[in-house]
């Protein structure tokens, strides 16, 4: 395969595969969804589940976004620094994005700040964003896909706090956060914590705690503890599906740390709602893939 087919090749699989995750959840969600709903009591909550498992099967049906907001586009790469198309895999990355914003369709969301204008194609100035991560000695290319929605994760906030005000104040500022704004997201919520020594550390750790999988723990114990411990709290709101009350608040709680400065503490919060479009997929140096997040799709 030549340079101009791979590039077109890896345009084709990436643009398939971004209007596949406005369509379909991961499989990890999709079985905390399920969950959840076990252990609702009230008509008025299983209702609400209902609703959205009749959702996810007419968006397979009828082959259409599981929700209205497709969200800005948001890629995670981690890129092998043998990978053959490293030098155009952003421009490629943002031709996909339009070939999947008429495909899927997905909804146009890139406004150009300034000039108050719709691009039309989901592509504009640093949009899609694209995170990059470099991987060794490898020829591969795994992407996370996220789709980041006008009510969930773009809304994301964070502070910097003293030190003085410890661990505990970074656990305050996110009840206080999620029992306001954070329910503007659909839940239950996926909530992603991070914990850094400035504010835009904190801010994109919260991101990426959103792209683990449901359900997995920090490696840290003290870190897992605190996941767990902040989870347990928040479902005792009991804010329930679509925020009308039942037995669980959140899908998970997800915590990401880098070392701080002594005299900071800065706290991130991104909430990922019931629809977490976030997909995972390695492309290898012959253009062959392999979906990691969606057992059995296909393109
Ligand atoms: S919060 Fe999520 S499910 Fe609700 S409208 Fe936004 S993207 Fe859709």
């Amino acid at each position: 395969m030549d340079k101009v087919e791979q590039r077109e090749k890896f345009i084709d699989i990436m643009a398939r595969f971004t209007a596949y995750t406005g369509k379909h959840l991961p499989d990890d969600v999709y079985v905390k969804l399920k969950e959840l709903r076990e252990k609702e009591n009230t008509a008025l909550a299983r209702i609400i589940y209902d609703a959205m498992f009749d959702d996810l099967e007419m968006a397979d049906e009828l082959d259409r976004p599981c929700c209205q907001d497709t969200g800005i586009i948001q890629y995670f790469v981690q890129l092998g620094t043998q990978f053959p198309l490293i030098d155009e895999i952003e421009d490629c990355l943002r031709e996909a994005v339009k070939k999947a914003t008429l495909i899927a369709p997905l909804r146009h969301n890139a406004v150009e700040v300034f000039d108050e204008k719709n691009t039309g194609n989901n592509v504009g100035t640093r949009i899609p964003w694209i995170d990059w991560e470099i991987v060794p000695n490898s020829n591969a290319a795994t992407i996370y896909v996220y789709m980041a929605g006008g009510g969930c994760s773009l809304p994301g906030t964070a502070k910097v706090l003293m030190p003085l005000e410890g661990y505990e104040a970074a656990v305050k500022f996110v009840f206080d956060q999620i029992t306001s704004y954070g329910i503007n997201a659909c839940p239950p919520l996926l909530v992603g914590i991070g914990i850094a020594g400035s504010v835009e550390v904190a801010a994109k750790l919260s991101k990426k705690a959103l792209l683990r999988p449901i359900g997995s723990r920090n490696t840290n114990p003290r870190a897992a503890e605190l996941e767990s411990s902040i989870e347990t709290g928040l479902n005792a709101i009991k804010i329930g599906p679509g925020g009308l009350g039942g037995e669980s608040s959140v899908m998970g709680v997800h915590i990401e740390q880098a070392a701080r400065h002594p005299a900071t503490i800065a706290v991130g919060l991104s909430t990922g709602c019931w629809a977490h479009r976030r997909s995972i997929i390695k492309i290898n140096a012959d253009m062959g893939y392999e979906i990691i997040s969606h057992k059995g799709a296909v393109l």
